[in-house]
């Protein structure tokens, strides 16, 4: 007998403290990853669709985390499958948004075109920003460690792309790298250009995607960006 629903992926830990906790295999189709960062205090980059606030949160819940009062979201781009679930996270449990400066208009208006949500058939509610970043890197101490947000434009012009070391690892969430790049989310070429070189000079050894999941060696990690630049003819 076929199951009635299809049995969905559990949420599991990448590297010591990181962890996937949502995304399209994971709690909802329409989401981008969610990640949780434990640095004593908990770290969420990104936020899924809306849909599935609930599932993230008993996901979080079930890796033995409770404390999602002092968390902070670090939303990596203005799009509605990343910042779908940050204003009820916000509401439910005072959780910090932060966004860098160039995306956050269109979160505190609650743009249907430029947050996508007319494309998700949806609406997104103008929500406040708690913390915007500004400068081309922006680091974060986080219970010793180091946080460190790049601004990464080319997709939308406030993308950010978030890496830290751990343990001699170096592990990096660039959310959407793959595009699309229309003009409608304001997208720019030559920008994307020289974030994406920026990126693979980080040389990470984990990248942590928005869509298609987690890479794991710095050879992976290269290639999947270099697929792209080459897709958009700057390889
Ligand atoms: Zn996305
Ligand atoms: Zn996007």
């Amino acid at each position: 007998m076929k199951p009635l629903q299809q049995a969905q992926a559990s949420p599991f830990e990448i590297h010591r403290g990181i962890y996937i906790v949502g995304g399209p295999e994971i709690t909802d189709g329409r989401d981008g990853c969610v990640y949780l960062l434990n640095f004593r205090e908990l770290i969420v980059v990104d936020s899924g669709a809306g849909w599935s606030v609930d599932k993230i949160v008993k996901n979080i819940q079930r890796l033995g985390f409770n404390c999602l009062q002092s968390s902070r979201i670090i939303l990596t781009h203005c799009h509605i499958d990343h910042i779908g679930g940050a204003p009820l996270f916000r509401n439910r449990f005072g959780s910090q948004l932060s966004i860098h400066e160039l995306d956050a208009p269109p979160v505190e208006r609650g743009d249907p075109q430029r947050t996508a949500a007319l494309w998700y058939q949806t609406a997104f509610p103008p929500t406040p920003i708690d913390l915007k970043f500004h400068s081309p890197e922006e680091i974060l101490t986080l219970g010793g460690e180091k946080l460190t947000c790049l601004h990464t434009p080319g997709h939308t012009p406030g993308s950010i792309s978030a890496f830290l070391d751990r343990d001699g690892v170096r592990i990096l969430f660039a959310q959407d790298l793959h595009g699309p790049l229309v003009e409608e989310f304001g997208s720019n070429l030559d920008d994307w250009d020289r974030s994406t070189q920026k990126l693979m000079e980080l040389d990470a050894d984990i990248l942590c995607e928005g869509h298609f999941g987690i890479y794991k060696s710095k050879k992976e990690v290269k290639d999947y960006i270099l697929s792209y630049r080459r897709h958009y003819g700057v390889e």
